[in-house]
């Protein structure tokens, strides 16, 4: 058990517990060095930051930028950059500003299918109102009864190919990279297998993510199968990346990892958090896991 979690979700995105809480929750569970990374803002730090201080848990900042690249969607994970970089702080607000937009589409689009006030419903979940994500309209379609779940909302109505999934431009691959090597971060690639590229793809996507700057790939996630975690240890070691663990908390009951605590990485994986540890990590018992 690694009690370090460098991907995690409050509600300054589309996680469910303010910034604090989330800290409070990870380091009940017997986390040691932990950051907050939430999609495309990082608002929710200070707060994150200043709890972690009282509670004595080490701290890295973090964010997960929403990419586009040719005609897929990546998530790029930033962790331990300077949060008031300019260039960093407008290039977060420029990818916000296209979700008011996007949200009225998914909605229009929803609402073709006789659903009814789908934007306002959805927007009362988002309490970052910059924020509105597809996490949003699932929870607002879980409250009027389609659903029995948000994972059944994403399958049947937001992921592509379904009413409510609309194409939209994010950010720039190499422009997100420099964004978080600009404030002095590292560049992670997020989750790698929920792409589900093939493998040609992935080994395309390895190398010019590396070209371009990025030094690091989430090996352990909580999206992550046992086969996943060892697939992209193997690839981490072979294109010579420093491996990442986040659980990619967003809300207990919502399908994701609780926070604080990661198995194991492979082994012969460089973890990518060393430069950050002030206090080395101290073993933790592999029950906590859930
Ligand atoms: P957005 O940035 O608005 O496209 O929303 C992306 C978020 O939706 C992700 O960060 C996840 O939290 C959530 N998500 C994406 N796909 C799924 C899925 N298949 N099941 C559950 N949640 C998902
Ligand atoms: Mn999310
Ligand atoms: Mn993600
Ligand atoms: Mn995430």
């Amino acid at each position: 058990m690694t009690p370090v979690d460098l991907h995690c979700h409050s509600n300054v995105s589309d996680g469910l517990l303010p910034p604090d809480e989330v800290v409070r929750k990870a380091h009940a569970r017997g986390c040691q060095l932990l950051a907050l990374t939430d999609h495309d803002d990082v608002r929710g730090l200070p707060l994150a930051r200043k709890t972690a201080a009282e509670l004595g848990l080490q701290f890295i900042n973090g964010v997960e930028i929403s990419v586009s690249w040719g005609k897929h969607t990546l998530h790029v994970v930033g962790l331990g950059f300077d949060d008031t970089n300019p260039e960093l702080l407008a290039g977060l607000a420029s990818v916000r500003a296209g979700r008011a937009e996007r949200a009225e589409r998914m909605a229009l689009s929803l609402e073709k299918l006789g659903m009814t006030g789908v934007l306002a419903g959805s927007q009362k979940f988002a309490d970052n109102p910059e924020m509105i994500s597809r996490t949003h309209f699932a929870r607002f379609l879980v409250e009027s009864g389609r659903c029995k779940d948000t994972k059944s909302v994403f399958k049947k109505y937001l992921v592509r190919g379904k009413p409510g999934y609309v194409e939209h431009e994010w950010a720039r691959l190499h422009d997100a990279i420099d964004w978080i090597r600009g404030a002095g971060g590292v560049a992670v690639l997020a989750h790698p297998s929920r792409y589900e590229l093939g493998n040609e793809t992935l080994r395309v996507l390895l190398i010019e993510f590396q070209r371009m700057g990025g030094e690091a790939i989430e090996v352990v996630s909580g999206t992550h199968s046992i086969a996943d975690v060892a697939r992209f240890g193997r690839l981490a070691q072979e294109f010579g990346y420093l491996c990442s663990s986040g659980t990619d908390y967003h809300a207990t009951g919502e399908g994701s990892r609780e926070p604080g605590l990661n198995s194991n990485l492979p082994t012969g994986c460089v973890p990518v958090w060393e430069r950050w540890l002030k206090v080395p990590l101290v073993d933790v018992l592999p029950a906590k896991l859930n």
